[in-house]
């Protein structure tokens, strides 16, 4: 009698896989097999018997990590690309983003700038971000069409938003998004500060307390500028990190963005406190706000993840292209080409994202038993031959044009670059008309 044959969904064969588990596993000639959106064995190459799963991809000449995980950005606001660059944050917020978001933004352009920077991710090979923006049932939706993962977060700030008249109400909005999305496939939730310099400590304190009743976690800019530190030490006394940590909400669920401004005692204090960060190099340099200290941040033991920051200050959405920024800033800020590897560099953009959001468990890395979340990375080209390295050649020599595929959770949403089931085009005509508008 013959035993029974499992089946599987996906056979990607021949690829040379690169794990990003703790022990930076690698197999040159692989399987993968994937079943009901999880992987189901990761290994050594495999023959299987004919029909035995339902698609067999020949990974030969392709690499296979796990996708890129975008720590943080406001994805609508890809709406204002390249408006009003090559001011200072402080300006360019309050002179052009913040009256601009009063006036255009609404629960169908959040939408839409979702819908464009959702594209422009899954082309970029990033199967997660993190959003903080407002409309966030708008941009669940769009991630829900595109079929990419998101954590959505209402921005909460203690001046009227363009969704909500309160830090309250946005507080109930989130409530309200958490029972909507409580246990979804792909969407989850965080709450997000916009700042300790546009949130006092009573909002900090309602905001940490609602995060720890729903078990999500909590997200906040952080030590973005010198002013801003500067500016927080002559009010209260205290840098922006000591400062959140007298309301509690710097806890081991706070993720905070930027940290471009750190001293030694505040990076152990978020240590101590168990935050992690997120670092954003394109948008750090392009509005000249500094260059976040990772080296010493991974050094004093904290998690750092990447993320992309909104395409009006990046101006795009490639987590790729931002990790090899970062490896370059912190060797020339250094002085040393060993400052971060090119793997070390791979694992924060990464695992690392999904330990900070705690995700770790599902998302990050390529082992048996996770999401079936990966990329296919073309490397028959020029520029990516020949293959020393590959965490090498992905850091310093990829484009994103090479990511030929992107899986989640076990289902294609690009293939060979082209999304699947997507009208790309219709979109972006609607987009152009939108900011021919836009003053
Ligand atoms: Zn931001």
């Amino acid at each position: 009698m013959n035993p029974i044959i499992e089946k599987y969904d996906i056979h990607i064969q021949h690829a040379w896989v690169l794990c990003l588990d703790s022990d930076f596993t690698e197999y040159r000639d692989s399987s993968i097999l994937i079943k009901d959106g999880k992987i189901a064995y990761i290994g050594e190459c495999l023959t299987l018997e004919p029909g035995q799963a339902s698609e067999n991809i020949d990974g030969s000449r392709k690499l296979v990590i796990p996708p890129f995980f975008n720590g943080h950005s406001h994805i609508a606001m890809s709406l204002f690309r390249g408006f009003r660059n090559d001011v200072p944050l402080k300006t360019w917020l309050e002179d052009y983003i913040w009256p601009a978001e009063q006036k255009y933004i609404n629960p169908d352009n959040v939408y839409l700038g979702s819908m464009v920077s959702g594209i422009e991710m899954i082309r970029a090979g990033c199967n997660i971000f993190a959003d903080m923006y407002f409309y966030e049932e708008s941009v669940a939706q769009a991630a829900e069409e595109l079929g990419i993962r998101a954590i959505i977060g209402e921005a909460i700030l203690s001046f009227p938003t363009p969704n909500k008249k309160t830090p309250a109400d946005g507080l109930r909005y989130t409530e309200i998004l958490h029972k909507t999305y409580f246990d979804h496939d792909l969407i989850s939730l965080s709450i997000p500060a916009h700042a300790p310099y546009t949130c006092s400590l009573e909002i900090l304190e309602d905001i940490s307390a609602l995060a720890k009743e729903l078990s999500i976690p909590t997200a906040i800019h952080l030590s973005e500028t010198s002013s801003e530190v500067e500016e927080s030490i002559d009010k209260f006394g205290l840098t922006p990190p000591q400062y959140i940590a007298q309301s509690g909400f710097l806890d081991d669920h706070c993720i905070c963005h930027h940290c471009n401004f750190l001293s030694d005692e505040d990076m152990k204090l978020l240590r101590k406190k168990g935050a992690s960060v997120i670092s954003m190099p394109n948008s750090n340099m392009l509005l000249a706000s500094g260059i976040a200290p990772v080296k010493e941040m991974l050094d004093t033991g904290l998690v750092v993840g990447v993320g992309t920051d909104g395409a009006a200050s990046n101006n795009n959405q490639s987590v790729l292209n931002d990790l090899q920024q970062l490896v370059r800033l912190q060797k020339v800020k250094h002085q040393d080409p060993t400052a971060i590897s090119a793997r070390h560099a791979l694992s924060i953009g990464t695992i690392n994202g999904a330990k900070a959001y705690r995700m770790d468990k599902l998302l990050g890395s390529l082992e048996e038993g996770k999401a079936a979340d990966m990329i296919i990375i073309d490397t028959d080209k020029p520029h990516m031959q020949p293959i020393f390295d590959p965490y090498a050649q992905i850091i310093y020599s990829m484009q994103e044009s090479d990511i030929e595929s992107l899986i989640i959770n076990g289902r294609f949403i690009m293939r060979e670059r082209v999304i699947i089931s997507f009208d790309e085009e219709r979109l972006l005509a609607r987009a152009t008309r939108f900011s021919k508008n836009l003053k």
